[in-house]
């Protein structure tokens, strides 16, 4: 018996010992000097004690390796069983439609001074007038005056989004015309090929739902067509789509590759759901591409409606896999299809407690307290407007509270396994918290130098 539960000791002990080599070598892969180096202040000196209590013979030995591993195994147990399921976010039924024109893009887009629609504006909106007036004042993003503004480099980032303008105003489409009428299948069978496709042309995330109308703009503002005209859109269906951001890239937010990388995603994002839309159109059945700068519904609501993730208090859309880490588009369309069920992971109760989006926010845009009831659901808010006016100083989209976010790791079993116990148990959220600000830092930590093919001018590394 005591042979047994020695036996088992040391098992254990391999455990704890292959877990921390892994986690040391996992963080030196991605970078994370600092989790490495606390990886081996903690867990070195857990390790150099466990051993003689195992290795050296004295009275009661089995007793005190049994106490321990019953610890162990009883921990273990309280962070992996589903405990404490953390409630849905929570929505009324009456949620009004938004106006596009009350979106900042809107007022720095599409508004210009001398423009009739600016002085319409201004005159309903009088409050953000001088607000705005000092934005427009600063330089546009990725532009000469903001502080991370480089000759050689800033121009990735306009070349993408100029692109992408050029490529998505024009997306108005009609079904072709099809003699006998539109192409006749099962909504499982149009969800399969439409799915299958996203995917094929790079989707990393596709989901389906039915479109609720009050995600649907009421009025034209920033995107393409009459200023202020009411939209009609009466697609009952709408497919979510996801593209994974460079986790390399994001990781140098707020400098400029971060921003390159929103740019660049945006247009495959907007690649995707166009071919999408164009195909559906060809089946016979309307259906409309909403992608950046031209979108005609909300995104991230759509997303979530379609099983894509939850709303983070950070205002973006949070994927299991990914975290924030994903840029959006969506089709909205009347080919019948299948609805994907919205997810539940634990997020409203961990960003409950977590806020390292609005420590570290450089604006405090970030709503670090409570949700409150806006338009008819239970969100945190975000001020867009001192967001942006960052943007327009700093010249890149920022994405900090992206980058610092804990579902935001990379990809590796061992972080996949972290957002595994967080997903279906409460006190795992919390220690997860606790672990990723100690190894992490509730800080971001020093970056690594900028790719080589995107440094300063004058300053290559990396
Ligand atoms: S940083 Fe924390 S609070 Fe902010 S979105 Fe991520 S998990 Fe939620
Ligand atoms: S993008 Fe930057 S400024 Fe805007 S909310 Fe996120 S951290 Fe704050």
């Amino acid at each position: 018996m005591n042979a047994w539960i020695l036996l088992a000791g040391w098992v254990g002990f391999g455990a704890l010992a292959v877990g921390t080599a892994a986690f040391i070598v996992t963080s030196i892969i991605e970078g994370r000097w600092r989790a490495a180096r606390v990886a081996v202040l903690v867990f070195a000196p857990l390790l150099v004690i466990l051993a003689p209590v195992l290795a050296v013979d004295y009275p009661g030995r089995p007793w005190l390796v049994l106490a321990l591993l019953v610890l162990g195994v009883t921990t273990v147990a309280i962070l992996t069983l589903p405990l404490g399921q953390a409630p849905p976010l929570r929505l009324e039924k009456t949620q009004e439609r938004i106006d596009e024109r009350d979106a900042v893009f809107h007022r720095f887009y599409r508004l210009r001074p001398g423009m009739p629609e600016f002085d319409e504006y201004y005159r309903w909106n009088p409050e953000k007038y001088e607000f705005d007036e000092k934005v427009r004042k600063l330089p546009q993003l990725a532009h000469p005056g903001t502080g991370t503004y480089d000759p050689l480099s800033s121009p990735f980032t306009i070349a993408a989004f100029d692109v992408l303008e050029g490529m998505t105003r024009e997306i108005e489409w009609t079904p072709a015309p099809i003699e006998d009428g539109p192409l006749r299948a099962s909504p499982e069978e149009f969800t399969r090929r439409v799915k299958g496709f996203a995917r094929y042309l790079g989707a990393d995330l596709v989901g389906t739902t039915k479109l609720n109308p009050a995600y649907v703009y009421s009025r034209i503002g920033r995107s393409p067509g009459k200023w202020g005209e009411a939209i009609t859109l009466d697609h009952e269906h709408a497919i979510a789509i996801a593209v994974e951001m460079n986790h390399e890239m994001v990781r140098h937010a707020p400098k400029a590759p971060t921003t390159t990388e929103t740019a660049f995603k945006y247009f495959e994002a907007a690649k995707i759901a166009m071919v999408v839309a164009r195909y559906i159109n060809f089946l016979g059945y309307e259906a409309r591409a909403h992608v950046d700068g031209n979108y005609r519904v909300m995104c991230v609501p759509i997303a979530c409606d379609a099983g894509l993730g939850e709303l983070g208090r950070l205002g973006l859309l949070m994927t299991p896999r990914f975290g924030p880490s994903v840029r959006l588009s969506i089709v909205t369309t009347n080919l019948p299809l299948t609805q994907d069920e919205p997810i539940h992971f634990g997020v409203q109760h961990f960003c409950g407690i977590c806020r390292k989006c609005a420590t570290n926010c450089p604006s405090q845009s970030v709503d670090s307290g409570d949700r409150k009831f806006v338009n008819g659901a239970e969100k945190w808010q975000t001020n867009r407007d001192t967001c942006y006016r960052f943007w327009r100083t700093n010249g890149t989209d920022c994405a900090v509270c992206i980058n610092v976010c804990p579902y935001a790791h990379p990809r590796t079993p061992l972080h996949n396994a972290v957002r595994w116990v967080v997903r279906r148990n409460s006190p795992a959220r919390r220690v997860a918290l606790w672990g990723d600000d100690l190894f992490y830092g509730r800080q971001p930590e020093s970056q690594p130098p900028l790719p080589h093919w995107h440094a300063k001018t004058g300053s290559a590394s990396g």
